[in-house]
């Protein structure tokens, strides 16, 4: 017989698919949606991937991780455009001019770093952006887009006047 049996428990190790189960892929748990078979231990669940199998199971979970820091992303991005601009938002994230966009269109994928801070401070816009600002130590951007804004309004009066 040439059953192989667990080195941990010494049970059966069968074949069994992981769909349904829950893996940590980073910052998440994500369940698997594939049927991916794995040999595991019939006693302590524990799993025997040779490298083609961890392969295959690495890049599902990832596809799904990355589709969901995305959709995180989006919506987190589309809720705080509700409340301030896309301007101070990627001024206090320390991100170029429009990667904010490019995100929300799928154009970049976000790290969950990033993903990380916009939930943080979704949870309270205002004081959380002020926090920033104090702890970038730039004032008020309020401010300085106000005036910003009042000298493009300027130059555009003088062109038209
Ligand atoms: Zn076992």
């Amino acid at each position: 017989m040439n059953q192989r049996r667990c080195t941990i428990c010494g049970e059966l190790v069968v074949n069994a698919s992981i769909k349904g189960e829950k893996h940590r892929f980073h910052a998440m748990l994500i369940r698997a949606l594939n049927d991916i078979v794995v040999p595991t231990c019939n006693g302590c669940k524990r799993t025997y991937l040779d490298k083609n199998t961890a392969t295959i199971v690495d890049n599902h979970l990832r596809q799904i991780y990355t589709a969901e820091l995305q959709r995180r992303a989006t919506a987190l991005i589309t809720g705080l455009m509700t409340l301030t601009t896309q301007w101070k938002l990627e001024w206090l994230l320390g991100l170029s001019s429009g990667y904010l966009s490019k995100i929300k269109n799928g154009k970049k994928s976000p790290s969950a770093t990033l993903v990380a801070a916009l939930a943080l401070i979704s949870i309270d816009p205002q004081k959380r952006m002020s926090e920033l600002e104090d702890f970038w130590g730039v004032g008020s951007l309020d401010d300085r887009y106000k005036n910003m804004r009042r000298t493009w309004e300027e130059e555009e009066g003088d062109r038209n006047g």
